[in-house]
């Protein structure tokens, strides 16, 4: 293996030692495979190529000062792809399973996860489910693939807590009423990549949906939660078609762990000139602060609202939780809330 720059990694794919496989055929799962080929060989007719019939998750490993390595809260992960499945009606591992097949990935790869001086590299893992059986009807798979895949990875866009711009397109949504946007598929992703090509054009790093059914309240980015902070608040918006983020939830504890109020509820698009910090979270790099919040009637003319946060840095308050959440997967602080799963 050649070695590699773990300061110059982004948030894109390096091959690793394996990927790990299994597939639900017959009332049982195969045994684990671990291949060092990153393509597969599935039936060109699974359902996941022709309907969408795909779920994924997302976590990372950490080495922490202690030299040991640690995944974030896997098994919210595992019950978050259980659901998913249960939305498209595909058969899901257990969250033992899914938890012991991460462990075993970051064995299988442990020379890519990151020393612990590189404190903004990890080892990204991308669990994945497939319905894998030839079929040409439209119904929920029999057979799903699980796979395990992982990928060093540095910050996702820039720089770690880089103050971005975003904009609200008020011509698209990700979801629908009463759609898949509360579950981790695929699908979602396809349905926003014309909003945010569009947005990229004009050189916006996220687009910011609105809550389809009205567009009067905040829903939550492509691909990462919302949140705002106004005074000693944590605000985080209420609606059933929001993704159920983990870092979220993480950081809604942190904040009333640290003293501030926490409110989940509907976040009315008027609201955003009263903000002091806005930023999306995910795992992807926890924060990433908001600068200028663009509002569009129509993504692709002149007219425009736009909300200013800051001065280009994260805020106080933002930074504060920032540290604490990260401090906890770096094993730098006691882990009081239980979130760590050792690996080794
Ligand atoms: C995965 C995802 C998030 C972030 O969830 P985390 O569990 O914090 O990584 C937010 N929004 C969408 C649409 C997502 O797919």
């Amino acid at each position: 293996m050649s070695k590699i720059d773990w300061s110059k990694l982004t948030f894109s794919y390096t091959k690793t030692n394996t990927i790990l496989k299994t597939t639900f055929r017959d009332g049982a799962w195969t045994p684990v495979e671990s291949l060092t080929d990153d393509y597969l060989s599935i039936s060109s007719f699974s359902g996941a190529l022709h309907y969408a019939i795909e779920c994924f998750e997302g976590l990372k490993a950490f080495r922490g000062k202690d030299g040991r390595i640690r995944l974030f809260r896997p098994e919210e992960n595992a019950l978050r792809l259980r659901r998913s499945a249960e939305y498209l009606g595909i058969e899901a591992p257990s969250v033992e399973m899914f938890v012991d097949l991460c462990k075993r990935a970051v064995m299988e790869n442990i020379e890519f996860v990151p020393p612990f001086e590189e404190a903004g590299a990890s080892l990204y893992i991308r669990p994945t489910l497939i319905g894998t059986n030839p079929q040409l009807g439209v119904q929920s798979s029999k057979e799903s693939t699980f796979l395990i895949l992982c990928s060093p990875v540095g910050a996702y866009v820039g720089g770690a807590l880089d103050a971005v711009d975003v904009v609200i397109a008020r011509n698209y949504d990700r979801a629908a009423p009463n759609g898949s946007g509360s579950y981790k598929v695929g699908g979602n992703y396809a349905c926003s990549l014309r909003s945010l090509n569009i947005a990229h054009e004009l050189g916006y790093k996220a687009v910011l949906y609105l809550d389809p059914a009205t567009k009067t309240h905040i829903d939550e980015f492509n691909s990462s939660n919302f949140f705002a902070i106004k005074g000693n608040s944590y605000i985080t918006p209420k609606s059933e078609s929001i993704l159920p983020s983990i870092t979220n939830k993480s950081l809604e504890q942190v904040a009333a762990h640290l003293g501030m109020q926490v409110e989940r509820r509907p976040v009315p698009v008027e609201e955003l000139s009263t903000f002091d910090e806005v930023g999306e979270c995910g795992t992807a790099v926890v924060i990433t602060p908001v600068h200028k919040l663009v509002d569009k009637p129509f993504l692709e003319s002149d007219q425009e609202t736009v909300y200013t946060f800051g001065d280009g840095q994260c805020g106080p308050k933002s930074l504060k939780l920032y540290n604490y959440i990260k401090a906890i997967q770096r094993g730098e602080i006691e882990d009081i809330f239980n979130w760590n799963v050792f690996v080794d």
